[in-house]
């Protein structure tokens, strides 16, 4: 049963994987989803993100939530785990099964080949005996969505990508499933995250409109940048945030969403720099560009 109220009230989340312990650019986007969510009135879910178990890393799921606690970034409601809502995955995975939109594959990374998936096993008769993966087939028409920060963002999947895995060879529900049938069950209606996820958008409003949700509103918050330009990442080891004070953090964080906090405000408690936020945060004030942080 979907959680989802009758009059939709602003939901937002946050939604890491438990590959590592956050840096300044998951923070970014943490505080980016809590911001926009309490100032709208609305509420802020935790989910946690453990359908990958060759990328999880013992003990990170518990250190996000002690470092977004220490920061002040508290959610609402329960934890959600998603290694804890596989039904719920295999149900939608059923759902497009019987729409007959769902083919099993058994091409290793190699035979896919580095473009969009070319449709190798999509007229295979019979079920494969080895494990395979499960893709969904897509179409010529472009899928659009609207991104409050990064305007129209539009993709033919069948040149972007091709038909792509909704459930893995591992027998774990692939992340684009996942994240979509867990916003729709727990009602969140803006997603608020990092614009490295820009691009997976088209593919997640293309399985909302195959399974019949809602479609949340998108908001792709600008990435912070390692030395060398590339995506600060969990997997990469970026350094955690944990060692320096959470007024630090979070000040650093505000500074490079656009929101610099006064000079009286930089010493406060994270929950009196949390209330200096809410009350100056405006998307219009965020800069689109990718960039390492000022420091
Ligand atoms: N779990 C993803 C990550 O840690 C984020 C998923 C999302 O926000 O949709 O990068």
């Amino acid at each position: 049963m979907p959680r989802t109220p009758a009059v939709a009230r602003y939901r937002g989340r946050f939604a890491p994987s438990p590959s590592g312990p956050l840096h300044l650019g998951s923070i970014v986007a943490a505080l980016g989803s809590y911001l926009q969510a309490r100032v709208n009135g609305g509420e802020w879910l935790l989910r946690i993100e453990n359908i990958d178990p060759p990328r999880e890393l013992p003990g990170a799921a518990d250190a996000i939530q002690r470092e977004l606690v220490r920061l002040g970034l508290e959610w609402d409601g329960e934890v959600c785990f998603q290694a804890q809502r596989v039904a719920a995955y295999r149900a939608a995975l059923a759902q497009l099964e019987a729409a007959g939109l769902v083919y099993a594959c058994v091409c290793s990374r190699r035979d896919a080949g580095l473009g969009p998936y070319p449709g190798t096993c999509r007229g295979r008769a019979r079920a494969p005996s080895a494990p395979a993966s499960l893709r969904l087939r897509v179409g010529p028409a472009p899928v659009t969505i609207q991104d409050r920060l990064q305007g129209g963002y539009s993709q033919i999947l069948a040149q972007a990508c091709g038909d792509f895995v909704v459930w893995r060879a591992d027998n774990w529900p692939a992340y684009h499933l996942a994240v979509v049938v867990d916003d729709a069950w727990a009602g969140v209606t803006e997603i608020v995250r990092g614009a490295d996820l820009l691009d997976s958008s088209p593919r997640q409003r293309y399985l909302q409109q195959c399974l019949g949700l809602p479609a949340p509103r998108y908001c792709h918050l600008p990435l912070v940048l390692d030395l060398d330009g590339s995506k600060l990442s969990k997997l990469a080891l970026a350094a955690p945030v944990a060692g320096n004070s959470a007024s630090m953090v979070l000040a650093q964080a505000l500074r490079f969403l656009g929101h610099p906090p006064p000079t009286d405000a930089l010493g406060a408690a994270p929950s009196a720099l949390l209330a200096w936020a809410i009350s100056a945060w405006s998307l219009a004030q965020v800069p689109l560009q990718s960039r390492r942080p000022e420091g």
